[in-house]
């Protein structure tokens, strides 16, 4: 594949992916950190888990120890010297679109272990991407893993942040009012839980936190540029959210 920046129409959305050939040295197993995730951020599956709210539908993602396994290696590879994941105490909140028209067809693409299709994304690890949360183009909130649990949803960000997929885009489906209502109470819900949390952001401003006390990559190359969910949507959620959450270019 060609190296260098590429526009990836997706959905009506257009994504900025690096692309680059060749291995970097966060892949090669001998030049690899290798470094164990220290015990404070270690983290173990939870066979048994609630959603953080009653109002919101669990729906768990099967695969849950091969996918914790994966994703640890995933921050192994990624983390750079010295920065640990903080699952326990999430910082940043990440909204984010499916590009996709249903919850169901996200959930199914999270649902493997293993990521499969993405070359863009398979040097970066095998495990799948994912999120925590999928919220219903009619507001309903459903829950596919524990909030401790990191995920793959935002590269520089997956060590201390949690993930919510809207499900739409910007153009065939775009996002509703009860996905920004539903959004609104989720972060409430999620502060409450959480008080460790201290930005909101699109997952289109996540670039922004580089360089950031936050932002944690190895490999400078391993970047992308997205659009979702776009300006719109995250003025629209800000606006009803409680003060007090920062956005992507505060530390
Ligand atoms: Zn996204």
């Amino acid at each position: 594949m060609r190296r260098g920046w590429r526009a990836v129409g997706a959905a009506g959305a257009l994504a900025l992916l690096w692309i680059s050939t060749g291995l970097s040295a966060s892949e090669t197993p001998e030049t690899s950190t290798g470094k164990p995730i220290p015990a404070s951020s270690d983290w173990a599956p939870v066979a048994a888990w609630a959603p953080v709210a009653a109002w919101v539908t669990a729906r768990p993602l099967p695969h849950a120890d091969e996918r914790a396994a994966l994703m640890q290696d995933y921050l192994r590879q990624h983390l750079p010297a010295g920065v640990a994941a903080t699952p326990e105490a999430p910082r940043v909140v990440v909204l984010h679109w499916t590009a996709g028209p249903t919850a169901e067809s996200c959930w199914q693409t999270f649902a493997p272990a293993r990521l499969s299709g993405r070359p863009e994304l398979q040097r970066g690890g095998a495990v799948n991407v994912g999120a925590h949360f999928i919220v219903e183009r009619d507001g309903t909130v459903i829950q596919v893993q524990p909030t401790t649990t990191p995920a793959r949803h935002a590269i520089g960000l997956n060590h201390l942040s949690i993930g919510v997929e809207n499900v739409g885009d910007g153009a065939r489906y775009p996002l509703t009012e009860a996905q920004v209502a539903s959004n609104i109470r989720l972060i409430a819900e999620l502060r409450a839980v959480h008080p460790s949390i201290s930005h909101l952001i699109g997952h289109h401003e996540a670039l922004s936190m580089k360089g950031g006390p936050l932002y944690a990559e190895a490999d400078p190359k391993y970047v992308n540029q997205k659009a979702d969910p776009g300006d719109a949507f995250m003025a629209k959620v800000r606006a009803g959210v409680a003060p007090g959450l920062r956005g992507p270019a505060a530390p």
